[in-house]
């Protein structure tokens, strides 16, 4: 066993000048696993030879994995701009500045400026949330899947609530309302079918131990043919009727009218609240474009009833949440919702768009074949199943490569695309103008002009 006797000592071995500029510690934990991996393939039979430089390279590949972010950029050209797998909204440069100041210093958080004593987290926000949608009070929490857990945990534990079947809907990362509800500790009372709901179904399921109507965005489908549902403002009507509480998740929840038609069939959080609602809640990183987050809007009563849940400790939002939400809502107040990326994403024109297009196609004349293709693209995120909206994509064709390869090429550089009718498309309904230069470089390096 001549070899074994070649292996070097982790102590002598991460002594070597190669590693002089690597931190020791983390040095000597990788030798040693690389040094008992090798000794046992010497065992086994599997090594024959012994080379210290490999070793020596062996380590420093495995160093560098691990201090290289597994959190990276991506640049998003799949034109899905709520792109759950992407990390859903943005948050503009200079609204994390804002934020930044209140990370990186003490803040009145739990402060009241004022009296000089013990203020409220939520008021932070409470205020231009009340100015934004005439909501009597507001908190939030960490996410939208916790705030329907805090509604229905706090005001139907034991109790019936009542949900049409059409609405019992299962969402990414297997968020099941059915489930929810039973960890929630409320009892679920289906009514209608699958296709029709009406209001006289949630009449009749009225009873003592009733405590919600409660209302779920199908988020990520829809139903064709022949159907009906109950909408929000009518299921509010039947519950206030009878002092019952109405809740509406509304997943994705926006503030502006959404364009291309969206609108008739998505309203606005502002168009539900001219109906008073008891409750609604949303994300806060899906069409409102901020942070992620749960918000929940309604009467002051209730909210103050979520505030002296015990479960609210565990869900609540710290600073910096908070400073970008305020911020976000501050922006769509002041009707600056050009200061949002979702927002500004969703509502460029096909004509800029195109403009853009052309710029990178210009720039890869030398390249590779490409084509503009005016087509089509989806929100995402479950804010409008189903509805398509209009965008440009520029194709890229390249002799040697299926666009399959060229898809997987790309993406190992994080530039994601998509394949549509055979062809691998760049969609810039996604695309930030100020990354083509870098996208015109991802190509010339990953593939060149093969
Ligand atoms: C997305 C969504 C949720 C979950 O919201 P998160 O912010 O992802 O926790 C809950 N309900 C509906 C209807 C949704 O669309």
């Amino acid at each position: 066993m001549k070899l074994l006797r070649e292996l070097p000592q982790v102590d002598k071995f991460i002594k070597y000048k190669e590693f002089e500029s690597y931190s020791p510690k983390l040095v000597g934990q990788i030798a040693k696993e690389v040094i008992t991996n090798t000794r046992n393939e010497i065992l086994e039979g599997k090594r024959t030879t012994l080379d210290k430089s490999d070793l020596i390279q062996e380590v420093i590949k495995q160093y560098e994995e691990l201090i290289t972010p597994s959190l990276q950029e991506v640049i998003n050209a799949t034109g899905v701009i709520v792109h759950t797998n992407l990390g859903r909204s943005l948050i503009e440069p200079e609204m994390f500045d804002k934020a930044k100041t209140i990370a990186t210093s003490y803040n009145n958080l739990e402060y009241d400026l004022k009296q000089g004593k013990r203020g409220e987290r939520y008021s932070h926000i409470t205020k231009v949330l009340q100015q934004l949608t005439g909501c009597e009070d507001a908190i939030v929490v960490n996410n939208n899947a916790s705030a329907v857990f805090l509604v229905l945990n706090t005001f139907a534990k034991n109790k019936e609530v009542i949900v049409s079947r059409g609405e019992l809907v299962e969402i990414g990362g297997s968020f099941r309302v059915p489930d929810v509800m039973a960890q929630s500790g409320a009892v679920l009372k289906e009514i209608g079918t699958t296709n029709k709901t009406h209001r006289a179904d949630y009449e009749n399921a009225i009873n003592d131990n009733t405590s919600m109507l409660m209302k779920v965005h199908k988020s990520n489908y829809s139903i064709e043919g022949f159907t009906s549902e109950v909408g929000f403002e009518e299921v509010v009507k039947v519950a206030q009727d009878k002092n019952l509480i109405d809740y509406y998740d509304m997943g994705s929840g926006h503030m502006i009218d959404l364009p291309y038609g969206l609108d008739l069939k998505e309203p606005s959080i502002l168009k539900y609240m001219e109906h008073k609602p008891s409750l609604m809640s949303f994300s806060g990183d899906k069409l409102l474009g901020s942070v992620q987050a749960g918000i929940i809007i309604g009467k002051k009563e209730l909210i103050q009833e979520l505030k002296k849940n015990q479960l609210l400790r565990m869900l609540r939002v710290d600073k910096i949440t908070l400073a970008l939400l305020e911020e976000n809502i501050k922006s769509i107040l002041l009707g600056n919702i050009n200061e949002i990326p979702t927002l500004r994403m969703l509502l460029t024109s096909t004509d800029v768009l195109n403009q853009r297009a052309l710029e990178l196609q210009n720039s890869l004349k030398d390249i590779c074949n490409t084509s503009i293709i005016q087509t089509q693209t989806v929100i995402g995120g479950g804010t409008t199943p189903n509805q398509k909206i209009p965008t440009v994509a520029l194709s890229l064709e390249f002799k040697n490569y299926k666009p399959n390869k060229i898809e997987k090429l790309l993406r190992s550089s994080n530039l994601v695309g998509r394949i549509e009718n055979d062809k691998f498309l760049l969609d810039f309904r996604t695309i930030n103008p100020k990354d083509l230069k870098k996208i015109e470089e991802i190509i010339k390096n990953t593939i060149g002009n093969k």
